[in-house]
């Protein structure tokens, strides 16, 4: 080994909210076979072990080079036995035989057809895949009653497992932009979720919307959602209201991490032809960027972008004689008062597992509880303001990780 490379990996901090975690990097051979038991973890009930792989994962994926022996690993945090084995066994073998046979069942390989399907969670698919489930057609032809979710689900399956590109997520900002700016002018939204972090494609777009007059956004996901379905821009939707008020002198709730914003779990109709054109013209469409959110990073996108003609056309091209005009895409939308847009915006940017490891330091190393609506002092017994997303990370003594470095 290097002189001075053990001195180096014992100075990398054992929680990801205290290391930039880049979206690419250089142990994507160990990360994919880490993953693989993660996924498995969390479908068949051993949450607690998925977090493990994960945060395994996310300690290569924060690395600055690549691990080529088991010598660099010394003095890393978050590699327990199991992922060393793992890990050892790729770097000898180039592949893991846990991880392969993994990847290889049948009990994997349907619980993630099964839960690929919008609608089902784990709980379910393992239900179906015990009565010999073990493929959305199984389920068509089960004759099983689903939920209104799970029919749209299967309706939309190719589709909602086709990643969607940047441009996708863009031309559905354009559509939430006019349909917000029709029912509250002045209101702002902001794109979360992975592509706030950089990606380029993912299993769904995600809106935080508010408005800078806080109780202006009170009710406005209705008026949001009945345009939608108005302009036939929804094939599905469930909105659920904001229940964060009212528990404040209804009955007590269990705490949860769930947060309690007026949202919309959805499913858009997003025209590959015209649905282009009708928003090319609307000469006044452009994303206001929000005020706090102040730190703009390359790799990030903060809010929307406004393609140009020429960008718009790329997700316009000509299709195949077989495919439709349009695609089913999932869009998540959630409004938050202005007050807790800078707690919203960090609790719904990602990573899950980023999101995860905030709340376990906020809680562990600084009694505080860390929700997507405020930051709770236990010592001070107060609740701490902030006005963005790097005076939250101050209040937890953390260094400020951009939106790019939270793809732990
Ligand atoms: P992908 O590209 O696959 O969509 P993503 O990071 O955007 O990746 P999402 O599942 O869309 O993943 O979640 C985005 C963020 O929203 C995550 O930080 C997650 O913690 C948060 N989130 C998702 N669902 C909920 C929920 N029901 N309550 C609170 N936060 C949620
Ligand atoms: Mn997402
Ligand atoms: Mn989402």
């Amino acid at each position: 080994a290097e002189p001075g490379a053990e001195l180096q990996v014992a100075l990398v901090p054992s929680y990801a909210c205290q290391r930039h975690t880049p979206l690419l990097h250089h142990n994507t051979v160990l990360t994919d076979a880490l993953s693989i038991l993660a996924e498995n973890a969390e479908l068949t009930d051993n949450e607690g072990r998925g977090v493990a792989f994960r945060r395994a994962a996310a300690l290569l994926k924060s690395l600055p080079h690549e691990i080529r022996g088991m010598e660099q690993l010394k003095g890393l945090p978050c590699l327990g036995d199991h992922c060393l084995r793992v890990i050892k066994e790729v770097l000898e073998d180039g592949t893991c035989s846990e991880v392969e046979t993994t990847r290889q069942s049948g009990q994997f390989t349907a619980l993630k057809a099964l839960t690929g399907i919008f609608g089902v969670g784990a709980k379910t698919a393992d239900r179906w895949f015990r009565e010999g489930i073990h493929t959305p057609s199984d389920l068509q032809r089960s004759g099983h009653t689903l939920n209104r979710a799970q029919q749209a689900g299967l309706q939309y399956y190719d589709d909602l497992n086709r990643p969607v590109t940047k441009a996708e997520a863009d031309a559905i900002g354009r559509i939430v932009e006019r349909a917000v700016s029709e029912v509250l002018p002045g209101a702002e939204i902001t794109l979360i979720g992975g592509f706030r972090r950089g990606k380029n494609t993912g299993h769904d777009v995600d809106f935080l919307i508010t408005h800078p007059d806080e109780g202006k956004e009170e009710g406005l996901m209705v008026k949001v959602v009945s345009w939608l379905e108005a302009q036939d821009f929804l094939l599905y939707q469930k909105t659920t209201r904001n229940s964060y008020l009212e528990s404040k002198d209804g009955p007590a709730r269990p705490p949860s991490n769930m947060d309690r914003f007026e949202r919309c779990f959805s499913i858009f109709r997003l025209s590959t032809h015209n649905g282009v054109r009708m928003t090319e013209t609307d000469p006044h469409s452009h994303f206001s960027v929000h005020p706090h959110d102040s730190h703009p990073t390359p790799q990030t996108c903060r809010t929307v972008d406004v393609l140009s003609r020429e960008d718009s056309s790329e997700i316009g091209q000509p299709q195949s004689s077989h495919s439709q005009s349009w695609r089913a895409v999932r869009v998540d939308l959630v409004v938050s008062p202005y007050s807790q847009f800078s707690f919203a915006l960090l609790g719904w940017t990602g990573s899950k597992l980023f999101e995860r490891e905030l709340r376990r330091w906020a809680v562990h190393e600084k009694a505080m509880t860390l929700s997507s609506h405020t930051l709770y002092d236990s010592k001070q017994r107060q609740y701490l303001r902030a006005n963005s997303e790097e005076e939250i990370f101050a209040l937890l003594g953390l260094e400020y990780v951009p939106p790019c470095g939270r793809n732990a």
